[in-house]
């Protein structure tokens, strides 16, 4: 699992989401989830990647 630094693109909340994928590459650097705080799905933006490891397991 790789925790990404996200941040809603409407609002500007930032939080952390931890996925099993590459966000960069799924999503472009972006990600249409839901917003705890816009109360609704909103685009947001990858900010970085979290944590020291290298998540090595193949594409
Ligand atoms: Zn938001």
């Amino acid at each position: 699992m790789t925790k990404w630094l996200i941040k809603c693109s409407k609002c500007g909340n930032e939080r952390i989401l931890e996925v099993s994928f590459n966000l960069y590459l799924v999503g472009g650097g972006r990600i249409y989830l839901y917003c705890p705080r816009c109360k609704s799905n909103q685009f947001h933006v990858v900010v970085a990647r979290v944590g020291e490891h290298e998540a090595q397991q193949g594409e």
